[in-house]
């Protein structure tokens, strides 16, 4: 059955793996409740498939329609500026181009890891939740034992120790999603989520995706329960999320090919890698060297982030990111949930603070960027009509086909209920949108300049809760 609301595993191997959009952030993977796709050089693929079997076809997705891998892949609709409604719904004071917040400041840890990317703020903020134990641990992108050294691999950090061991941003791709898999193998129910945008996005379809995606007239209520358990399952072990600011990942041949290989840097002697308008590489020995942006987007930029309009991670509880700064994270707390946690945060000491005022270079970076990469993905005439995601219609839609199948009313309500918990059945609402940023010029008329809007001032969401 296809619906708005009701995406393929077939249309996602074609529309998204094939057409080389997909982000190679894992989820389908993570999700899937038959171990039916592996990721395999960054994409899902058949595990085991017959000769012959095409790339497309899955027995579990046209026999009973099970498609969770679909669900909840970024790539697909509905994408993020659908998703603000079932997200925020009305915790939503101010909304602009970079999406919702609260409150948006710069901030350094007042003792920085010493492989800290920017401001070391994030680090800060899991070492503090983990040892005020209100997370059991963190999934984060870390070099470990056993990975080649710069080519970080997903992991779970319990201890303050592997959460401080994880600091510093890698620019190659790393499946956070995947590591959701051990969160729920090791029994940890509060997690903190730190990950990219493409990475975020999947987590909140795990979250708010309609659970009227499970049902289908083919599917008893205990499979309906069982999906159930590995669409909601994985978000309800995440505490909160960070999002880390992100216009582009590089190829690992950057790192083995450009820098190891030309350069002759041995990667095992880098300590960081850093982008701040050219790539700059800190080895061991204190030496720095550096590589034109330009030319390592040219040879080395992953052509799938040319499919992705989501700069700032726009879903997150937590957005950090540090353009226009030096050694310093502009933090962007975009739900009631990081603003209750920064607040006792800040108030440990851990941390330092600057309204974003005092930062007018990151201020309009930020916006230019955010911008730039909504444009990346314009919406089709008929895209851009459709409403915000509502979840509702899917739960009635299946309703309907239940009903349509014979289905008496006690198999109605078993697999009703079995899909949505002890969630509310959903109803439609209509939200009220947050307040543009302060004093925003907005859309220049044809032919005008844009004018990017002032950093708000510290009482209208500029500076700490
Ligand atoms: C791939 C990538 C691209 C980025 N692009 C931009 C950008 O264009 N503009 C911008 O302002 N900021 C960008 N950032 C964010 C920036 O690099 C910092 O992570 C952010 O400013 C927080 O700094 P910090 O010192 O507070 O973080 P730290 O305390 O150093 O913590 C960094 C966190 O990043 C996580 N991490 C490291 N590598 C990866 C990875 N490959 N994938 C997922 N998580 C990872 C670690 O687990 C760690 O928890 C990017 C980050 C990544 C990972
Ligand atoms: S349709 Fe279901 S079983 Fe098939 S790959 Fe997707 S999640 Fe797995
Ligand atoms: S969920 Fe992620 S890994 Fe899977 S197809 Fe979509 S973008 Fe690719
Ligand atoms: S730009 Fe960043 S968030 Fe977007 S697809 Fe690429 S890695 Fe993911």
């Amino acid at each position: 059955m296809n619906t708005p609301y009701r995406n393929r595993y077939q249309a996602m191997m074609n529309d998204v793996v094939a057409a080389g959009a997909c982000s190679a952030c894992g989820a389908c993977v993570t999700v899937c409740p038959h171990n039916v796709i592996v990721y395999d050089a960054g994409q899902p693929r058949r595990r085991n498939a017959k000769t012959g079997t095409p790339f497309d076809a899955c027995e579990v997705s046209e026999g009973v329609g099970c498609d969770l891998c679909a669900a909840v892949c970024p790539r697909l609709w509905p994408r993020e500026t659908h998703l603000r409604d079932v997200v925020f719904a009305d915790d939503r004071p101010y909304e602009g181009i970079f999406g919702i917040y609260r409150h948006i400041f710069v901030a350094r840890a007042r003792q920085p890891e010493a492989g800290a990317q920017d401001g070391g703020v994030v680090t800060a903020l899991l070492a503090w939740a983990r040892q005020a134990d209100r997370i059991d641990g963190a999934v984060v992108a870390a070099v470990g034992d056993g990975d080649r050294p710069c080519l970080p691999t997903p992991k779970v950090a319990t201890t303050v120790a592997e959460i401080k061991a994880s600091a510093g941003s890698w620019y190659t791709y790393c499946p956070n999603p995947l590591a959701l898999a051990a969160v729920r193998k090791r029994k940890l129910e509060r997690v903190a989520f730190v990950g990219v945008p493409c990475q975020i996005t999947p987590l909140r379809k795990m979250e708010f995706i309609d659970p009227g995606v499970l049902i289908s007239a083919k599917k008893v209520p205990e499979v309906v329960s069982r999906h159930r358990g590995f669409l909601r399952g994985q978000p309800g072990r995440v505490a909160f999320s960070v999002g880390l600011f992100c216009t582009e990942v590089f190829t690992p041949e950057l790192m083995t090919e450009r820098i190891e290989r030309q350069l002759g840097i041995p990667l095992a002697e880098i300590t960081k890698v850093n982008v701040k308008g050219e790539i700059r590489i800190s080895c061991d020995s204190g030496a720095m060297a550096r590589i034109p942006l330009d030319e390592a987007m040219q040879g080395y930029q992953r052509p799938e982030c040319r499919h992705c309009g989501d700069f700032s991670a726009e879903l997150a509880d937590f957005s950090c990111g540090g353009v226009g700064t030096d050694g310093a994270t502009i933090v962007v707390l975009r739900t009631h949930k990081a603003v209750e946690l920064w607040r006792d945060f800040e108030a440990s000491g851990a941390v330092e603070t600057w309204p974003i005022a005092e930062h007018r270079k990151a201020w309009n970076i930020l916006l230019r960027l955010a911008r730039q990469q909504r444009g990346r993905v314009p919406l089709s005439p008929a895209a851009a009509t459709l409403p915000q995601y509502a979840a509702h219609a899917e739960t009635e839609a299946a309703m309907q086909i239940l009903i349509a199948a014979g289905k008496t009313i006690a198999e109605i309500e078993a697999s009703m209920a079995a899909a949505c918990g002890d969630e509310p059945l959903a109803r439609q609402r209509s939200f009220r949108t947050g307040t543009a940023i302060p004093n925003d010029p907005g859309d220049p008329a044809a032919g005008e300049k844009r004018l990017l809007p002032p950093p708000p001032p510290v009482d209208l969401g500029g500076g700490t809760p």
